[in-house]
């Protein structure tokens, strides 16, 4: 990962479920967002985008308009070129400049690229989830492994950038069966990653399995682990992960639709501090706070709260092991944020890109 690389800014068009074949077993947009089923219309669509563009959001950088929620190119074709038509009459006028979409692997072939070919779309996520065909097939997700190859081939082909979701603790799945699909996609090297902890929604077949007693949700802490686990696989083969956990909106915060699993509104960042908070540990061991007394931890200032970890978690850690007063953190604006400097030992959390 690199942070300082510039993100464009995304103007969202929820389109929640469109296009959808079946509901895959885990999802249950409505529940995620507290926002309806309701399918907007092109016109609804241009007046959100307008009001995006105008209200609160001055331009200033490259701006994508994005169709999110839903299975984009599950649509119907005349549905997919209106909605299209919209967002390319704002980057025509030279107010955005891309548009991007995510959709299921299965829609991608000959015909919907053809389709979408006259307008401007730059980039294309595919919702993968696993690459695991029987997880695949328990979470009614109905496409395999192959249909993500495939697609991804064609994308490509296409010159789109690629982006590819996956999920960890879906049904069925154990770790280690996460972390091969996690390899799997990395090997398709994707311009981008989101990784999503799989949460009981209200209303999804995964709700009747959790209250019946067949699904176990991931614990935050084994959920955390494992999404670090993976962000360390895909950041090493220098493919940026864009998101890890679900966007908090207010139905979730509240937890009225959330029956059970790892759902955090700052998940990312407990990721970032369990690596931290990893590496600060080694470092110590090494260091051996107690003998030579306070330890010095250099770090960026910015990387700081991810040092100390949520509710300063990592300090706690430490404090565990050696006591109080073990180490001396020391904000140092001369190091890179991706670094920590443990008794004068560099140690690199993230460990070294390809
Ligand atoms: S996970 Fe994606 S494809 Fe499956 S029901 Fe939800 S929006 Fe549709």
């Amino acid at each position: 990962m690199n942070a300082s690389r510039p993100r464009p800014l995304v103007a969202p068009v929820f389109l929640p479920q469109s296009g959808c074949p079946h509901g895959c077993a885990f999802c249950n947009q409505t529940a995620i967002t507290g926002r309806s089923l309701r399918r907007p219309s092109a016109r609804d669509v241009r007046r959100e985008i307008q009001q995006f563009l105008v209200f609160g959001h001055r331009r200033r950088g490259p701006v994508q308009i994005a169709f999110y929620g839903g299975n984009f190119l599950g649509q119907d074709p005349a549905r997919i070129v209106s909605l299209l038509q919209v967002a390319a009459d704002f980057v025509d006028a030279g107010r955005a400049d891309g548009i991007r979409f995510s959709t299921r692997p299965d829609t991608i072939d000959t015909r919907s690229l053809d389709l979408i070919t006259p307008f401007p779309v730059t980039v294309i996520e595919l919702g993968v989830q696993s690459m695991n065909n029987e997880v695949l097939r328990r979470n009614r997700r109905g496409h395999d492994a192959e249909a993500v190859r495939r697609a991804a081939a064609a994308l490509r082909d296409r010159g789109y950038r690629l982006g590819l979701q996956m999920m960890v603790g879906l049904a069925g799945e154990n770790p280690e069966a996460t972390l091969v699909s996690g390899h799997a996609l990395a090997a398709l090297a994707p311009d981008f990653v989101r990784i999503y902890p799989t949460v009981v929604l209200r209303g999804s077949l995964l709700a009747r399995w959790y209250r019946e007693g067949s699904y176990r949700p991931l614990s935050l802490e084994e959920a955390v682990g494992l999404a670090k686990k993976l962000y360390l696989l895909f950041d090493r083969r220098g493919i940026r992960v864009v998101r890890m956990g679900l966007q908090s909106s207010p139905s979730l915060d509240a937890g009225t639709n959330l029956l059970a699993g790892p759902y955090h509104p700052a998940f990312g960042h407990l990721v970032h501090s369990r690596i931290f908070g990893d590496a600060l540990l080694e470092g110590l061991a090494a260091a051996r706070p107690g003998a030579m007394g306070a330890v010095e931890v250099r770090v960026h200032p910015a990387a700081i709260p991810r040092l100390r970890g949520m509710h300063n978690d990592n300090v706690r850690r430490v404090e565990a092991r050696y006591g109080r007063g073990a180490m001396r953190i020391i904000a140092d604006a001369g190091l890179d944020r991706r670094d920590l400097v443990v008794g004068g030992r560099v140690l690199r959390p993230y460990g070294d890109q390809a």
